[in-house]
C-alpha cells in the first residue's frame, strides 16, 4: 500500500466527524476535531499494527525542532505514540482544546 492511498478522508470511530485529508503533503493520522487517532503501526506510519485500538489524546509536548506533538496513549492496549499535530491545512488540529481539557483535570 503507497503512502498516496492512506491520505484519503476517514470518519472518526470517537467523534464520527468526517476528517479530510492533509493539504500540506503530510499525511493524517487523528481527527482535527477531538484529536483521537487510531493505534495502526508499530513503527510511525508503518501500518503493521494489529490492535486497531482507539488512540486517546493524554498530552501536548513541545520540542523546538519539530514544534507541537500529540502525545497518544492506546485504550487497548497502553501504547504511547506521539504524533506530529497538522497544522497549515484545511482542517487544523484543536489542540488549544486539548490544552484546556488537559488544564481543568
Ligand atoms: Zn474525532
Ligand atoms: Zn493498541
Amino acid at each position: 500500500m503507497s503512502r498516496l492511498k492512506e491520505n484519503t478522508a476517514f470518519q472518526c470511530e470517537n467523534c464520527q466527524a468526517s476528517v479530510e485529508p492533509l493539504t500540506n503533503g503530510s499525511f493524517r493520522n487523528h481527527c482535527p476535531f477531538c484529536l483521537y487517532s487510531k493505534h495502526l503501526d508499530m513503527k510511525p506510519g508503518d501500518r503493521l499494527s494489529e490492535c486497531k485500538g482507539l488512540m486517546k489524546p493524554i498530552s501536548l509536548d513541545y520540542t523546538g525542532k519539530k514544534g507541537y506533538q500529540i502525545i497518544h496513549e492506546c485504550i487497548k492496549c497502553r501504547k504511547i505514540q506521539r504524533n506530529k499535530v497538522a497544522s497549515n491545512t484545511i482542517q487544523e488540529d484543536d489542540i488549544l482544546s486539548l490544552m484546556i481539557q488537559n488544564a481543568s483535570k
